[in-house]
């Protein structure tokens, strides 16, 4: 598998591993933020829940008006008030607790219901008793008891929020159930009150009933009263709420409970009552607002508390989430730095070393970015590809230095034509060929006449000139496939493919009458006639190969000599013409 397949492969499995736990730390911590949110609103609705059951309990003073003595406007319109205030704290309550949140607010959802319907119930009781004009204390005291039976399915909706808070806030359970045993133990010391009252308003003695239930109020204010000391004792609890608890202790179960025992001993003892349903009322009712204060500060503790771990859960889910963008980012980051800087410049080293193997030099070497690993590649591909340009370069000018001198071993050096050399190589193909084809050919063999005069008499540079002279006129006078040569010192050689030995005997003959018409001038301003004599050789049964159209041609040449100069023999006629 390729190296960029892998890199990109891994990349994102590394992604994968990045994002999966990733995503488990943000779920948790966006699960215990909702969970502490949720926390902080079960603190609220149950906060909710102990004011309707203190709105509740504050109904029976005036319903105990209303049943006491005969209803007048005053106390129905004091009724009437108590009761709003009622409905509007179970409405509060019964609209904060949404049936579907959790089975906590179901089940606290119910038991509002029920005291709701609780408490029409006992209105109802409590309005009848007190439109019936000979009250029978039985009835009365049934009324009565039906609003205390409201209070119970209030305390049971506290304890399902106090629960469910206390499942998101396991610490707060302390705060939260002592509010609940504060909300409680006010109301059994409204109860306490309101036992007392009858009797201190007729000025008579305690009943036997109203002993034995004061006993059992007492008791049971005792044993809520030590609980909650019990749940003070811990080392958390704020000094907020030490001082609301020393302050119930003062008012409450100083001076309020010893009021409490001043009536009941003089009311167990037939002695006048030391205050009346009034003054009772002046000196209990205030001392009993400290219980409620303990209960608020409690609450209200917890749920500063709450609200500061859900800021808490907020943060660390920020965090969670910044975290993970960061992670990702780096991530992301790291995956186009490592493609930019290692991957891209692997692959187009790679490229540009298979180029240069494969002898393509033009294309350039990236200028490295950093002073890296991967830049001292591409400096070494760059060094590499110098010395293969340098050595293309070298290995140019060796071809051409080779083609130069094979040319030079070719090339007579003096007239620019063909040498000896190169002439038999291309005529020994020529004639080979045509033997083969059995196409005619024809040789020349010619020789300038005198020339050793014309070196001694005009000098050696005058021959050289006359030399080229020659080799020019033979150039002009060749037509295309006729081979041309110097043949050594003042000879020069011809083979024509055209015609045979009649066409060669012409081309000899209009090269002998050229060199004759066309006089060398010279530097001096005078001229110098050449004339040259020749002999042809053709390609026939008897001479089918260079040496021997090559001795025939001499042969002529010699005749030509012989004869005279200046002409043209045949190989063959020599004699007929000598
Ligand atoms: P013939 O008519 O019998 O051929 O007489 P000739 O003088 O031409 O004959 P010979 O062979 O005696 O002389 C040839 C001369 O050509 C001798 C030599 O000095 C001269 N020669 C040969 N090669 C060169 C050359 O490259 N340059 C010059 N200037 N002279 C050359
Ligand atoms: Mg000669
Ligand atoms: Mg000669």
């Amino acid at each position: 598998m390729r190296l960029s397949r892998i890199f990109i492969i891994a990349t994102a499995l590394l992604f994968v591993l990045v994002c999966l736990p990733l995503a488990w730390i943000i779920s948790s911590e966006w699960s215990l933020y909702r969970a502490t949110d949720d926390g902080l609103e079960a603190i609220r609705i149950a906060r909710l829940a102990m004011v309707a059951a203190e709105r509740v309990a504050y109904e029976r003073g005036p319903a105990n008006a209303l049943l006491g003595t005969a209803p007048d406007q005053d106390k129905l319109k004091r009724m009437s008030q108590v009761r709003r205030d009622s409905d509007v704290a179970l409405r509060t309550l019964l609209a904060a607790l949404s049936p579907g949140a959790s089975s906590d607010h179901r089940q606290a959802n119910q038991s509002a219901q029920q005291a709701r319907r609780q408490l029409n119930r006992a209105r109802d009781a409590v309005d009848a008793a007190a439109a019936t004009p000979s009250r029978t204390t039985a009835r009365m005291m049934g009324a009565v008891r039906q609003m205390f039976d409201v209070i119970p399915p209030l305390l049971e909706a506290v304890t399902a929020l106090s629960a469910h808070a206390s499942a998101v806030h396991p610490q707060l359970a302390n705060p939260l159930s002592g509010a609940r045993l504060a909300t409680e133990l006010r109301e059994y010391a409204g109860r306490l009150g309101s036992q007392l009252t009858a009797a201190l308003a007729l000025g008579r003695p305690l009943t036997a009933d109203e002993k034995q239930e004061v006993d059992v109020l007492r008791g049971r204010i005792e044993q809520l009263h030590s609980t909650i000391r019990l749940r003070l004792s811990v080392p958390a609890t704020p000094p907020a709420t030490r001082q609301a608890a020393r302050l119930m202790e003062q008012r409450y179960f100083g001076a309020g409970m010893a009021l409490v025992d001043a009536v009941v001993r003089a009311g167990e003892q037939g002695r006048a009552y030391p205050v009346d349903t009034a003054g009772f009322a002046a000196r209990y009712v205030p001392t009993m607002a400290t219980i409620i204060t303990l209960r608020d500060t409690m609450l209200s503790a917890a749920a500063t508390e709450a609200l500061q771990q859900h800021r808490a859960a907020l943060h660390h889910l920020l965090s969670a989430v910044a975290l993970g963008v960061i992670a990702l980012l780096a991530q992301l980051a790291l995956f186009f730095y490592i493609r930019r800087q290692l991957v891209q410049p692997l692959l187009s080293a790679s490229r540009l070393l298979t180029d240069i193997a494969q002898g393509r030099l033009e294309a350039a070497v990236p200028e490295p970015r950093r002073d890296n690993e991967i830049g001292e590649v591409l400096r070494a591909i760059a060094a590499l590809r110098r010395s293969s340009l340098e050595k293309r370069t070298l290995e140019q000018e060796r071809q051409r230095l080779i083609d130069e001198l094979t040319e030079i071993s070719r090339i007579d050096f003096l007239t620019g034509i063909a040498n000896r050399r190169a002439f038999t190589e291309a005529a020994e193909a020529e004639i080979s060929r045509a033997v083969r084809d059995g196409a005619p050919a024809a040789l020349i063999l010619f020789d300038i006449d005198h020339f050793k005069q014309v070196n001694d008499r005009h000098g050696h540079d005058v021959g050289d000139a006359a030399l080229t002279h020659v080799a020019s006129l033979i150039a002009r006078a060749c037509r295309e496939g006729d081979l041309a040569g110097r043949y050594g010192g003042e000879e020069f050689v011809m083979l024509t493919g055209s015609g045979g030995e009649a066409a060669g005997a012409v081309l000899a003959e209009r090269l002998r009458a050229g060199i004759a018409e066309s006089p060398l001038r010279l530097a001096s301003g005078q001229t110098l006639a050449l004339t040259a004599s020749f002999g042809v050789a053709a390609l026939d049964d008897t001479h089918r190969t260079l040496h021997s159209l090559l001795q025939a041609a001499d042969h002529a040449l010699y005749a030509a000599k012989r004869q005279g100069r200046n002409q043209v023999v045949r190989a063959g006629q020599e004699e007929n013409e000598g």
